[in-house]
């Protein structure tokens, strides 16, 4: 089994998780969606908790998207986009309010000179949110990992070389 054909259930099964982290467990609307960017970043999508109140995750589309953005996309790239969904969920598994990682992930998205420290936490926790999505893969019977291992590479190289042209601040 490919990502793509663990997609559907993947994306019922995380609306749920987020929706029971909510203390709302029965309102599942909205938890997961499409998003319309202009231009798709190193990673294609995010997770934000929102004080619990919320948590979301979204998946970033900057042309074709779907009609019903509630809907996994089973037609038009559905491994990239289960990939990106795992790993955001992986996120949510790894650091589920942000307070491990929330720091540094702001000074990054402020442009802001970062840490040793805060490079380090950012490159963990996304290794982290890799390895917890496949899992969640794996437990829904993923086994062709060709496309994860090349997306989970491609996104981690996009987070080493920018932090990498980023400056360091004081610690
Ligand atoms: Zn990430």
């Amino acid at each position: 089994m490919t990502p793509a054909d663990c997609f559907a259930v993947l994306w019922r099964e995380t609306q749920r998780e987020l929706a029971r982290a909510s203390g709302r467990p029965e309102n599942v609307g909205r938890t997961v969606a499409y998003e319309a960017v202009c231009s798709v970043g190193v990673e294609a999508g995010i997770y934000i908790w929102r004080s619990g109140r919320f948590p979301t995750i979204r998946i970033y589309r900057s042309s074709d998207m779907p009609d019903d953005v509630e809907l996994p996309d089973l037609k038009i790239r559905p491994v990239e986009d289960a990939c990106t969904l795992a790993h955001e969920r992986g996120h949510f598994i790894s650091d589920p309010d942000g307070k491990r990682s929330q720091a540094a992930y702001t000074s990054l998205r402020n442009r802001d000179a970062l840490t040793i420290r805060a490079k380090t936490t950012i490159i963990d926790e996304e290794r982290r949110a890799w390895a917890n999505g496949r899992d969640v893969l794996k437990a829904l019977g993923c086994d062709d990992w060709s496309a994860f291992n090349a997306i989970e590479a491609e996104c981690l190289r996009g987070y080493e070389e920018g932090l990498a042209g980023r400056p360091t601040g004081p610690a």
